[in-house]
């Protein structure tokens, strides 16, 4: 009786050793997040809403949170953060459905704000350089 007890913990204690190195096995060292923000001000990372509005920071409470946009390759299945969203308007926070869509501004990391997402160019997977991506929807 007392074997199958130690031999039960064994195997919960592998089981999770397994569980726990796991993630960490992977090829992907960062782990993206499903609604990832970025403030512009201070450039803290955050977790947001998906709609296209400007998001208060949380650490230094102004109103600097644009989207970033994560896209998914469907060739290696690799994420990565393909450009940033934000209204035209700097203080647009909710959008509102009895108004036309807000007008959008695009930017790739480092590059200028753009007013359409074609004058990004093409997304490329950074990892094989393949160009079918799409965007990432956020698991709800
Ligand atoms: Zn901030
Ligand atoms: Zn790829």
């Amino acid at each position: 009786m007392k074997k199958a007890i130690i031999a039960v913990a064994a195997v919960a204690t592998i089981g999770f050793a397994v569980w726990r190195l796991w993630p960490s096995s992977g090829k992907q060292a960062t782990k993206l997040a499903q609604r990832p923000r970025l403030c512009e001000a201070c450039g803290f990372r955050f977790e947001g809403t998906t709609e296209p509005v400007m998001v208060e920071c949380p650490k230094c409470k102004k109103l600097a949170g644009i989207r970033v946009n994560v896209y998914v390759c469907r060739k290696c299945g690799e994420r990565f953060e393909a450009f940033y969203t934000k209204p035209e308007d700097p203080t647009l926070t909710s959008i509102d459905p009895m108004k036309p869509p807000p007008v959008l501004l695009y930017k790739r990391e480092g590059g200028e704000w753009v007013k359409s997402r074609k004058q990004l160019g093409e997304i490329k997977c950074p990892k094989c350089g393949s160009t079918d991506v799409g965007p990432s929807l956020p698991k709800p």
